[in-house]
């Protein structure tokens, strides 16, 4: 085997390509490798064109991997040039994007932590806070992104979800046949949405056959104006959702209507045992349910209520599904109960959207497991700087985007 100088070992560790070294130091904060690009001419950052030199600016630092608990660092005085298009701009180095402070195999092993690791491990792992740790994903996913992914989009769900303790929103577009996220964006309702067609243009809206949502007037007026030939999609998550609503509304007027009493007092606590799966409730709540069921008939009809919608949905067969929606609305209109007389219009009203969730099983529940991913991702986006470091994060971790960081290969 031939033996090798110092600076070919160097920058054989490094792992960069397209990169010379010059020399290297011991700093408090790591080795600083004094490198040059193996090119002589320089490019425009901004395009990657070879043009004229301009001048030199002072030298700067990039924040590489380590080795062990060493940082390494490339240290290099980036050239000025000239470009016919751009005019005056720092030269592109083939180890790190222009702007950034950190290398792309930096980058490249952030990204994939985040990806699979939570906040605190990550920024430990890699030396950085979190918002760094944003500002990286951002960079990465932008160049990244699958540019294919709004391509052959057939069934699409649609939905939306609260960051910042419920003050701002995201809308996540996913593909159900993929089961990825596709398109998210900051904002909520019609507006927002309107901006997905918009990037998807008229062909690719019209090919949609299924679009899944929520209930909701904006997301169907986005669709009817944009895809009006797509087939809307209400899945039971989101019907049982208005269902739990009205019957937390029942309940807190009922405590309303008694006030101080004991038996107000009561119902106070039976908020769980009320809006649970019954097969999932705790002894504890059981009895709770049957003391509604003994002292307040009208809570417990909202209770009732709820429960045979939820039945309704189980159905397989649209038929079956139809006979029983329509009951229920006949029975919930005259309930007496002011959510469930309006919850009974809804019903009526987007019926043939809910049974077309029956009939292709298609629900924003199949994509759950994506959804509690995102849950997680917008909580965890709390120390993020803006809206487009979560979108970024939201894209990385269910994008389906493949990343190839440097790690060891076995010889
Ligand atoms: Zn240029």
């Amino acid at each position: 085997m031939a033996r090798v100088g110092v600076e070919e070992v160097l920058r054989r560790l490094l792992g960069v390509k397209a990169l010379v070294v010059r020399g290297a130091q011991f700093e408090p904060h790591g080795v600083e490798v004094q490198v040059r690009p193996r090119q002589r001419r320089a490019r425009c950052g901004e395009c990657g064109r070879p043009s004229p030199g301009y001048d030199t600016s002072a030298s700067r630092l990039w924040r590489h991997l380590s080795l062990g608990r060493t940082a390494f660092w490339l240290r290099y005085a980036p050239r000025r040039v000239l470009c016919r298009e751009h005019g005056v701009k720092v030269e592109r180095v083939p180890w790190a994007a222009h702007g950034s402070h950190f290398t792309y195999e930096f980058d490249e092993l952030t990204a994939w932590l985040a990806q699979r690791m939570d906040k605190t491990a990550t920024c430990r792992l890699m030396g950085i806070n979190w918002r760094t740790v944003g500002t990286v994903v951002q960079r990465v996913v932008q160049a990244r992104l699958d540019s294919s992914r709004l391509e052959e989009l057939y069934i699409i769900g649609v939905d939306e979800l609260s960051f910042r303790r419920h003050h701002e929103y995201v809308t996540v577009v996913v593909d159900h046949l993929k089961k990825r996220v596709v398109w998210v964006a900051e904002g909520k309702g019609e507006k927002t949405l309107q901006k997905f067609f918009d990037e998807l243009g008229p062909e690719r809206s019209q090919a949609l056959t299924h679009v899944s949502m929520d209930l909701g007037a904006a997301y169907q007026a986005a669709v009817e104006a944009r895809a009006p030939q797509a087939q809307k999609v209400f899945d039971r998550f989101h019907v049982q959702k208005l269902a739990s609503e009205a019957v937390d509304t029942v309940r807190r007027q009922e405590v309303g209507l008694l006030g101080g009493a004991a038996e107000g007092r009561a119902l106070k606590k039976s908020r769980w045992a009320l809006l649970k799966n019954p097969w999932n409730l705790t002894q504890r709540q059981g009895q709770k349910l049957s003391e509604v069921a003994r002292t307040n008939k009208r809570l417990y009809r909202a209770y009732l209520l709820k429960e045979s919608l939820a039945k309704g949905l189980d159905y397989r067969q649209p038929g079956r599904a139809e006979q029983h929606l329509d009951g229920w609305a006949q029975w919930a209109s005259h309930s007496k109960l002011k959510p469930f007389v309006k919850l009974s219009r809804t019903i009526r009203r987007f019926k043939q959207g809910i049974l077309a969730y029956i009939s292709t099983g298609l629900s924003n529940g199949l994509v759950e497991g994506l959804n509690n991913k995102i849950r997680l991702i917008t909580r965890r986006a709390f120390g993020f700087h803006s809206a487009e470091a979560l979108t970024a994060m939201i894209h990385l971790c269910c994008g389906g985007l493949s990343l190839t960081p440097p790690l060891p290969v076995p010889n």
